[in-house]
């Protein structure tokens, strides 16, 4: 089944201020996309899938035993392609497989989830892809078949990786799978400060573009788990330790041209959409509600840093 020639989707991006700064949107639930289509953003920063597997009622893992893999990947590939189809041409950057096992345990097979004292710290992201390759195949078969229909606007993005060697493995997956790197857009988020400390190399792997998932960098760098109410207060995305990693990690992508983007909550806070601008990154990805605030504040910083270069 090939998809509608390009023009079907061209009209329905609205009026927005320009900017050199893409502003995109995070989409969760696929039924979302259009809502998310209509805000103008420049694309989808962060597809996430977890809601779509989750909300099929059974672990990933259980699907494969009860040889209903092609149901699986049938899932993927038609919750993927509602979000591609509705923002085509417009990029659409979707993120493989990031559920803590604590959330897979409500569904059928859960009880085969690993106890973990540390979800957040433990068997997730990428760790989990990699860690079960003949599990991690089949997402990666339904990009792979995305990719046939024509959704050529699909990119690939990796959770939670630490180094060039997580790096690495993924894409030696990729060409498995029979997705070529070279044609297709993909890369990895930051979301730990070893991540962020490995991106020169990382970088030489061969990937497209990193983002910053803050809500994850925040709370590995500082130490303080972002669902702890107890230590809320300590939370903090502008934190000049989390500053400092993404601002070194800007620089050294723009010297060896690898696109930047953020994707996590933070994204629509002004102060960081300033020094994210002024920093020199690529992309910004907000929650839905808050695309047409950032369009508005990327658009000033820009303009104010025009004026102080004339100045
Ligand atoms: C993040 O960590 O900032 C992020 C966008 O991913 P998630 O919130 O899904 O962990
Ligand atoms: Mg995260």
């Amino acid at each position: 089944e090939q998809r509608e020639p390009i023009e079907e989707a061209r009209p329905k991006t609205p009026v927005k201020p320009m900017t050199a700064t893409e502003v995109k949107v995070n989409v969760s639930i696929p039924e979302a996309a259009e809502r998310a289509a209509a805000t103008g953003a420049d694309g989808v920063g962060l597809l996430r899938i977890e809601h779509m597997v989750l909300s099929l009622g059974k672990t990933p893992t259980k699907f494969i035993e009860d040889n209903s893999e092609r149901a699986y990947i049938e899932e993927l590939v038609d919750g993927i392609r509602g979000v591609a189809e509705e923002f085509y041409p417009r990029p659409v950057r979707v993120r493989s497989l990031d559920a803590p096992t604590d959330e897979f345990r409500q569904l059928e097979g859960g009880e085969d989830e690993p106890r973990e004292h540390n979800p957040m710290l433990g068997y997730r992201g990428i760790r989990r892809s990699l860690d079960k390759p003949d599990l991690f195949k089949h997402e990666l078969e339904a990009f792979r078949q995305l990719f046939e229909m024509g959704y050529d606007n699909v990119e690939i993005m990796f959770p939670l990786v630490n180094d060039a060697e997580d790096v690495h493995q993924a894409k030696e997956l990729m060409i498995e799978a029979g997705i070529d790197p070279e044609k297709r857009e993909w890369g990895v988020m930051i979301e730990t400060p070893a991540s962020a400390l490995a991106v020169d190399e990382m970088a030489e792997v061969g990937l497209d573009f990193v983002s910053f998932g803050t809500n994850d960098l925040t709370q590995y760098t500082l130490a303080v788990d972002r669902n702890n109410e107890n230590v809320a207060g300590r939370f903090d995305e502008l934190h000049p330790a989390v500053l400092k990693l993404i601002g070194d990690t800007i620089e050294t992508c723009r010297e060896v041209g690898v696109k930047t983007s953020i994707c996590g909550q933070a994204a629509s806070k002004p102060q960081m959409v300033q020094f994210l601008v002024n920093e020199g990154v690529s992309s910004i990805s907000a929650n839905i509600d808050a695309v047409r605030d950032v369009q508005h504040e990327v658009k000033r910083v820009e303009q104010r840093l025009i004026l102080d270069s004339v100045r």
